[in-house]
């Protein structure tokens, strides 16, 4: 979708101040994939993660201790060779799962009690206090990159780097919709992303209200130079989605003017819910915009009584050739794989209205405290844990298919991949998608989290941006809250920091870490089909 391009490494698209950080700021190590036993060893003993007594001893004998296990031992399940490996049984794994507790009652003591009890909570507030919403393709997004890359710095950790991609730049400009009969009503709206605008005077036109694209078809005939409105009731977000993304092309499809969509979302005191929305190369472009459940209604009830609409639409929305944004990254490099990668990630990009802390500040802020606290605890796992803060998810996954793109000749060695972007509220356990074996063992990982009660594992554990990689096999999970007040605020102005609890982000984190670390360390990569 939108910016589907290649991944170009090209100088001439990004900002002169982005250049200076990537030159200069890329910390010294080399990307994990990239780093060779040798190198991990000398980082080791210098590293400021391993400063207590005995280490160095305990060290040796780990060496030791690592040279005699079987050759294929961690080694990427997708090989042929690993057939004629020993493979733990699942009691050996099941045991190995137990012996985490420890570390899993401090992960929880940490995040929840102890020193960094509110911390991504508060990071968060500083965070978009300072930045604000962070569009794909706008200034606020570029500031929001260059503020993690100096944060992740600041919290030391390793391989802070930024991944150049190109994104959608769209800007909606100044919008208004005005009812004009059966009476003067100005009517809130919200642009949806991608949208045509209208001329600069406005769209004047009749209103054809519908509740289905069935309904449209049928009355394909009274659609002909009219404004749609749709009033599709809210079943769930992925059946009722469909109306955002395509109703401007099946309006347009009809002979329609322009086209007014009632927000995707389960509740509203007149809040219009925006999003992005897909044209078709061969029906005509017509302007398009989320207008609020009460307004959808109220036009509903007046057409069914007869009475004739007629509403001025004016969008002055524009978009502009693709720019250039990256993804962030960051890592604790693993102690003895490290080529093997654990991917934790939210999005960094967001709407433009309200603050994006709930979409998806608070998924992008867990996914960095996770690292943050297992750094915290002096922990390093064998497999690297990586950090990946995407760019452009609201305009389709932009910046997530360029980092597929990239690192897709690696992928046996991606362990899992992890997003957690549909809320940080009360955690309720993990959605998953991978082999039967695989899932046996997540289980037995979630009971890590008894002492906080989130032990439930559900379907369907791929988001937008790591659906690349898990439609590949490779293990997904993401993080299932209660969302019952998700799509009250999601894409709209009420997306604040005063939706986030700190308290639920502090479970959230545990949950988050925990199983990250323990996945990352455990002798042996998740099974795949
Ligand atoms: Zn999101």
């Amino acid at each position: 979708m939108g910016g589907a391009t290649a991944w170009v490494r090209g100088s001439q698209w990004y900002p002169l101040p982005m250049l200076l950080v990537i030159s200069t700021g890329v910390s010294g190590r080399a990307p994990a994939e990239n780093v060779t036993d040798d190198q991990c060893l000398i980082w080791n003993e210098r590293g400021h993660l391993s400063k207590r007594k005995g280490r160095k001893m305990k060290f040796l004998l780990l060496i030791a201790f690592i040279h005699f296990l079987p050759q294929c031992t961690g080694k990427p399940l997708s090989l042929d060779e690993h057939q004629h490996c020993h493979q733990q049984t699942f009691k050996e794994i099941k045991r190995e799962i137990a012996g985490y507790s420890d570390i899993a009652k401090a992960i929880i003591n940490l995040a929840v009690y102890g020193n960094a009890q509110n911390r991504s909570y508060e990071r968060l507030a500083r965070f978009v206090d300072a930045i604000g919403p962070r569009l794909s393709g706008s200034k606020n997004l570029e500031m929001a990159i260059k503020y993690m890359f100096s944060v992740l710095q600041e919290d030391s950790l390793e391989n802070v780097h930024l991944e150049p991609v190109k994104v959608p730049h769209w800007e909606r400009g100044e919008e208004s919709a005005m009812m004009l009969a059966p009476r003067n009503h100005s009517i809130v709206i919200l642009g949806l992303g991608s949208s045509v605008a209208t001329p600069p005077e406005g769209i004047t036109a009749e209103v054809l209200v519908v509740t289905s694209f069935d309904e449209l078809h049928k009355r394909a005939q009274d659609a002909k130079g009219k404004i749609v409105v749709y009033n599709q009731p809210f079943i769930s977000y992925e059946e009722t989605v469909k109306y955002r993304l395509l109703g401007a092309v099946e309006a347009g499809k009809v002979g329609a003017v322009a086209s007014l969509i009632r927000s995707v979302a389960s509740f509203s005191i007149n809040s219009p819910h925006t999003g992005w929305q897909q044209y078709q190369s061969d029906v005509p472009k017509i302007p398009t915009a989320c207008i609020s459940m009460e307004d959808a209604e109220m036009m509903a009830r007046m057409s069914s009584r007869g009475t004739r609409i007629v509403v001025t639409l004016k969008m002055e929305a524009k978009t502009y050739p693709d720019t250039g944004s990256f993804n962030t990254v960051a890592e604790i490099v693993g102690s003895k794989y490290p080529e093997q990668i654990v991917l934790v990630s939210g999005h960094l990009d967001s709407w433009d209205v309200g603050q994006g802390a709930m979409d998806d500040g608070g998924g992008a802020f867990i996914s960095w405290e996770a690292l943050s606290l297992i750094k915290d605890l002096g922990l390093r796992p064998k497999r690297t844990l990586r950090l990946v803060l995407w760019t452009a998810e609201e305009a389709g996954g932009v910046g997530a298919e360029q980092y597929y793109q990239l690192h897709k000749g690696n992928i046996s060695n991606f362990d899992i991949v992890m997003e957690s972007d549909s809320g940080t509220f009360m955690p309720m356990g993990l959605a998953f998608t991978g082999s039967d074996k695989a899932r046996a063992i997540l289980k037995e990982i979630m009971q890590l989290l008894q002492p906080i009660n989130v032990t439930n594992i559900y379907e369907n554990g791929g988001e937008t941006d790591t659906e690349y990689w898990v439609r590949d096999g490779v293990p997904g999970a993401s993080l299932r809250d209660d969302i019952s007040k998700y799509f009250w605020f999601h894409h709209t102005q009420g997306d604040t920091m005063t939706v986030q609890d700190p308290n639920q982000m502090n479970l959230c984190a545990a949950v988050w870490t925990v199983v990250s670390y323990v996945i990352a360390d455990m002798e042996e990569m998740l099974p795949r089909n």
